[in-house]
């Protein structure tokens, strides 16, 4: 395959950074292609464990070329942080093998300070943002309201065009929202400490993803969350502000052309959300409390519990209708090997009536799990390599989830290091 997704199939965290990492290894080029630093991807290597929230977890593979895509929301503060981090552990960051579109809006300090300043005024109606400016960010991008990464080489534009900008930003900030206007001297001290260092990266990624592709080279494309927080096709509004789906990916990379030949999903053997809006197969109490432990369900950015519930599949089953997922990758079954039995939720229940459709957003909050339990195996399983060797009741379930989603599941991940998977 040349042209590659990596998507999530559900609410996020399914696990796509360590799939990433492992599968980095058959291409020349990972893109990420939309979101920004409101998710993280854990990957675990020689070099040590990262959340990355914008790098592209290819950076790892000596020869990989990583570029961060025009569809991003480019954070130069935590790209930055991010870079330096990943530096002192020892891995090469260069424009070899880092590169950055100069058509990528960049993420201003006003957009996380909008963010926090609209979730501090819906109170509890608050939509549960990470408050990394991503909401107010592709909002501006959508009004044409954003700085391309492209711009920071051209400093006498650049500083027309944020004059204009702050101008109007101001009036917003000050008159909304009554916080204090931001001033140029502080935004030219911000440009200083971070725009400047990730400036040598900047480049016309879209003439050098054409190339790539012109010459065969294999490229994979990361996403960020999952489907149910698409911004078209989530459990609007408890969505991102950007488009999660592979669909969307040829669009975000630089390469609209591109015809993807795989998209691999990426399903958590269970589910966990975080933040706010209805979650079906929400578990509560002492189970949640057993089953957020075992799998560490705790945000890469936050660090907040995440909510946690058996593996839905009326929503999974739609999240790889939407991804047109051609294969899944299955994470974290080694988590539920301490269950008696298994639960998961096989469908939903609204209006009285048992249903296998994913509902419209607005009624889902209506909808009630119906749980079924598959036998557990009791057992650690987080040494098996081989599908044969897990045990019977961990293929059964591994079967059952596959005839029910309808999509073949060609890898099962049984722990976080890049070898614990088997392949199928
Ligand atoms: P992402 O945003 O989709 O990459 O998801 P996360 O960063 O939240 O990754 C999920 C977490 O689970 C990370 O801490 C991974 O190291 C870990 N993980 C991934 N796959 C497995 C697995 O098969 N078993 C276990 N036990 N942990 C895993």
């Amino acid at each position: 395959m040349q042209n590659c997704a990596i998507v999530g199939i559900n609410w996020g965290d399914e696990g796509k950074g360590r799939m990433v990492d492992l599968l980095t290894r058959d291409f020349d080029v990972v893109v990420r292609y939309q979101g920004g630093g409101n998710a993280g991807h854990t990957v675990i290597n020689e070099y040590g464990k990262f959340a990355l929230h914008l790098l592209p977890s290819g950076i790892f593979r000596p020869g990989v070329v990583n570029i961060l895509g025009n569809g991003v929301a480019l954070d130069p503060e935590n790209l930055w942080k991010e870079m330096e981090e990943v530096a002192a552990k020892g891995v090469p960051l260069s424009p070899e093998n880092l590169k950055i579109s100069d058509r990528a809006s960049i993420l201003m300090p006003w957009h996380r300070e909008l963010d926090g300043l609209e979730e501090a005024r819906l109170k509890d109606k608050k939509f549960g943002s990470t408050k990394q400016g991503i909401a107010p960010f592709y909002s501006d991008k959508y009004q044409k309201k954003t700085i391309l990464a492209g711009e920071l080489l051209y400093p006498q534009h650049l500083k027309e065009h944020l004059q204009d900008l702050l101008e109007w930003k101001n009036l917003t900030l000050t008159q909304v929202y009554g916080a204090p206007a931001v001033t140029m001297a502080e935004l030219e001290g911000w440009l200083e400490a971070y725009c400047e260092k990730i400036k040598p990266y900047i480049c016309d990624t879209g003439a050098f993803l054409r190339q790539a592709q012109s010459q065969g080279k294999k490229i994979l494309f990361e996403a960020q969350l999952g489907a149910l927080r698409d911004l078209d096709y989530g459990i609007h509004p408890y969505t991102t502000s950007s488009n999660a789906i592979a669909a969307y990916a040829p669009v975000g990379s630089g390469l609209p052309s591109a015809k993807l030949d795989a998209v691999v999903g990426v399903v958590k053997a269970y589910s966990s959300c975080v933040g706010e809006g209805p979650f079906t197969c929400e578990l509560f109490g002492a189970e949640a409390e057993a089953l957020r432990e075992a799998g560490a369900e705790y945000g890469a950015k936050t660090g907040r519990p995440r909510r946690v519930g058996p593996l839905d599949i009326v929503a999974t089953r739609y999240g790889v209708q939407v991804q047109g997922a051609t294969c899944i990758a299955l994470t974290k079954l080694d988590v539920l090997s301490y269950m008696d039995e298994i639960p998961v939720c096989a469908h939903y229940r609204l209006d009285g009536e048992i249903t296998d459709a994913f509902p419209f957003p607005a009624r889902l909050a209506d909808a009630q799990p119906v749980v079924e339990y598959k036998p557990g195996w009791k057992c650690d399983i987080s040494g098996a390599r081989t599908w044969e060797e897990l045990p019977q009741a961990a293929r059964d379930y591994v079967t059952y989830v596959e005839e029910q989603i309808g999509c073949h599941i060609g890898y099962v991940s049984v722990g976080p290091e890049r070898d614990s998977i088997i392949l199928r």
